[in-house]
């Protein structure tokens, strides 16, 4: 949540500042704004709304020189206004800072300030205080540097360090600090130079010739240069053109590493696809295949995930699997519960990251735990990964960001290789952790009771998926079709068993986020339990039914809905389209596959109903109303 880019180099930075944004609009769009320091004064302009009015403001009246912060918000604190908006200033008007997290305690601070001295604050945001806070310590020790004895000698005589003294402002600031940032700053006293930091939010820095960036995440910087250097916790860094230094909020000299950026500016553009999700939607052949890539052998007919960093003998030795996430890898999460408890037959238990982190749950020594995000980045999702490692369990991320936090403080994991999200509503990233699922329920099976054979049928359907999806993606405007009949539908419920009711749950968190429609996902039995008195004929059902082992029961419920005239949507494979033919007003109908990598067949038809629904509704499909990628705010 939140973007940041900031930029000293030579060229203009208003330009690069804006562009960054625009890539990271993803992550918050209630407002945005830009601060560029120009000689002695700094130029800012922000509005809410999103980085388009940016760009028109910044059109009109066009802020130049060489350095320089921007971001776009998702707020947590203060409504979003022109006020609220990023970058805020100090009392001076000379530190602008942009921010990405939650000041837990910016009351206590503000309290603290005021009665210091008389200050006026423009806004509501907690961000704000520590803008004041860090221009009120720059001052004091400027002040302090240049003060004279009574008969007007400077009693500090070297000259002034004002680069290091911004430093030691910025570091004394967060010393003071409960909460979560990512934060960028500039001070029109100190050119060419920016000040970075994190803690709990991600921010990265851009390493390029005569330039440096700073960036929440490297896809605002990529066009510019892969070389990154990914910010621990607690990192302060300073940046100048040439050079940077990383030191800790505590003031001890830091080491960092540089890596090379995995994708390049083409993977994250749009192309003909008037969408991201779309776009997302329509790569899962390839990101299903990229997931699964050298992971599968079929000599040992077995997964080799050799991220985990574990023995045979301590994949043996998992007695209990505890899967946590959030939102969409919640659902994925749950896939997993059903594919490792048939697979590998260990108790398997989802928990949301959220509620994982505030509790004691009950583990065995033998517990594994997996963290599921797809940015790395999620905050509940961290938390629950660091209060498990707190506790000594073996805890493995699974996630899509390289090297982001969730990677990085794991004890080993798998990336999903799934390639930039941008779309808000995540896609390709919930089959890519799917597919990872079924290959840690093949893995794990495999050191116990799986046979080879049951091995090879299970490595031949995943091979066989990309193929699969793409004869599903040829669905995509029959699918359009169905959206356009139920446009004026008041919502959509959706229901599944097994493998197919996490399924339910995801088609419906689908919904809800990209067509703003009330829809809920159930197991399809429990219709009977109380749902069956939403039925009436103005609401859909969907039901997913392949032809699998609980079709017919499945059938039972369609017939439920039915009798009460409800409209029902199947989702169905093989054999099942002609059962249905006469009953379900609408059918789709996907290739057969073994119920173990179904679900990664049976979601694409539902991401696609969401999304036509959506376009049909007029909604912002890539960017849907009070919604940020990558949650990382609690
Ligand atoms: N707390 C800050 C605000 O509300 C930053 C929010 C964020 O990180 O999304 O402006």
């Amino acid at each position: 949540m939140c973007g940041i880019v900031g930029y000293v180099g030579r060229s203009e930075a208003a330009p690069i500042l804006l562009d960054g944004l625009r890539r990271l609009e993803y992550r918050g769009y209630d407002s945005a704004g830009v601060a560029i320091v120009d000689g002695d004064k700094v130029e800012t302009r922000k509005c809410a709304g999103r980085i388009a009015a940016l760009g028109k403001l910044m059109a009109e009246k066009p802020p130049s020189g060489t350095f320089g912060i921007s971001h776009t918000r998702w707020a947590t604190h203060g409504k979003p206004t022109d006020q609220n908006a990023h970058p805020h200033f100090d009392a001076s008007g000379k530190l602008a800072l942009v921010h990405n997290g939650v000041i837990e305690n910016y009351q206590a601070l503000k309290d603290q300030l005021m009665r210091d001295g008389d200050r006026k604050f423009s806004s509501e945001t907690d961000t704000e205080v520590l803008a004041h806070l860090i221009g009120k310590l720059y001052d004091d020790s400027i002040a302090e540097a240049t003060a004279q004895d009574s008969n007007g000698n400077a009693t500090n005589a070297p000259p002034l360090n004002q680069r290091g003294l911004l430093v030691d402002a910025v570091r004394a600031a967060l010393r003071q600090v409960i909460g979560t940032y990512g934060i960028a700053l500039v001070h029109s006293d100190v050119p060419d130079f920016l000040v970075g930091a994190r803690r709990g939010s991600p921010l990265v820095l851009g390493v390029g010739k005569e330039e440096n960036f700073l960036a929440s995440d490297v896809s605002a910087i990529v066009a510019y240069t892969r070389d990154a250097v990914y910010l621990n916790d607690f990192d302060v860094v300073a940046v100048e053109r040439d050079k940077f230094e990383i030191s800790s909020v505590a003031g001890e000299a830091g080491s960092y590493q540089l890596s090379k950026v995995e994708f390049s500016d083409a993977d994250i553009k749009k192309g003909d696809y008037p969408h991201y999700m779309l776009k997302e939607i329509f790569e899962q052949p390839g990101s299903v295949r990229d997931a699964m890539r050298g992971r599968l052998s079929s000599e040992e007919c077995t997964a080799k995930l050799g991220g985990l960093n574990m023995s045979p003998a301590q994949l043996r030795d998992v007695g209990r699997v505890v899967l946590t996430g959030c939102g969409t890898a919640l659902h994925a999460a749950m896939v997993g519960e059903y594919l490792i408890e048939a697979l590998a037959q260990i108790p398997t238990e989802v928990e949301f990251a959220s509620e994982f982190r505030h509790r004691n749950t009950p583990m065995t020594r033998d517990t594994l735990v997996f963290a599921i995000s797809q940015s790395g980045e999620t905050a509940d999702t961290l938390g629950a990964l660091r209060e498990s490692r707190r506790k000594g369990y073996r805890t493995l991320g699974i996630c899509n960001n390289v090297a982001s936090t969730i990677a990085r403080e794991s004890d080993g994991g798998v990336y999903m290789h799934a390639g930039p999200e941008i779309g808000v509503a995540a896609t390709k990233s919930f089959t890519a952790q799917v597919t990872i699922m079924t290959a840690i329920g093949l893995l794990l099976g495999r050191m116990r009771h799986l046979s080879t054979s049951e091995g090879t049928r299970i490595i031949d359907a995943l091979n066989a998926l990309p193929t699969q999806i793409e004869e599903v993606l040829k669905l995509s405007d029959e699918i359009k079709a169905i959206a356009k009949k139920y446009a004026n539908a008041p919502g959509m419920l959706f229901f599944g068993r097994q493998f197919h009711f996490p399924i339910a749950l995801e088609a419906a968190l689908k919904m809800k986020e990209i067509t703003y429609l009330f829809a809920e996902g159930h197991p399809s039995a429990e219709l009977k339990h109380g749902i069956i008195a939403l039925v009436r004929p103005e609401l859909p059902s969907v039901f997913i039914a392949p032809d699998d082992a609980v079709f017919s029961k499945n059938l039972n419920n369609i017939e439920q809905v039915r009798a009460r005239k409800g409209p029902v949507i199947a989702v169905t494979s093989g054999a099942g389209a002609d059962r249905l033919a006469k009953i379900a007003d609408d059918i789709i109908t996907i290739p057969t596959a073994p119920d173990y990598v179904s679900p990664i067949l049976t979601v694409i038809p539902l991401q696609l109903l969401a999304y036509h629904l959506a376009v049909e509704l007029g909604r912002d499909v890539d960017k849907p109303r009070n919604l940020a990628k990558s949650v990382t705010v609690e």
